[in-house]
């Protein structure tokens, strides 16, 4: 019995975009909205939340396999951006008495120096901009 509803589920979602990172967090930030409207009598929050899961199934759902994919892709694009922002700002916070931190002028890629090196030429490590930099 458990066999044949598997088949037929797998039969019924071939074709079909299935599960991707970006679904999961839709999923997530649907049933935190839930609790959270639940938690505060806030009907927003809840209807919110619905809608967080409908666009996460219509995904899940969809035939529309090459652009389901292109929005997961882009997503985890802006995750990668979010967590590398995150995590350089808690480490300039961490090492702000040992480093100074600037952005190349060139690229604005985060470039750091040890404090009281006085002015030294700085070659960027991404672009090879080369230029004074006081720290
Ligand atoms: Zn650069």
């Amino acid at each position: 019995m458990m066999q044949k509803i598997k088949a037929a589920l797998g039969q019924w979602m071939t074709g079909r975009h299935g599960a991707d990172e970006l679904s999961l967090m839709l999923l997530i930030t649907g049933l935190v909205l839930s609790v959270l409207g639940s938690a505060l009598r806030f009907g927003v929050l809840n209807l919110l939340g619905l809608a967080a899961y409908v666009f996460s199934m219509y995904r899940m759902l969809s035939r529309n396999v090459e652009k389901r994919y292109a929005e997961n892709a882009k997503f985890l694009g802006l995750r990668q951006t979010v967590t590398t922002s995150v995590r350089q700002f808690f480490n300039r916070l961490k090492n702000a008495r040992k480093y100074k931190y600037f952005k190349c002028p060139e690229c604005r890629t985060l470039i750091r120096l040890p404090r009281k090196v006085g002015e030294v030429t700085v070659t960027c490590g991404k672009c090879h901009h080369a230029f004074k930099q006081k720290a």
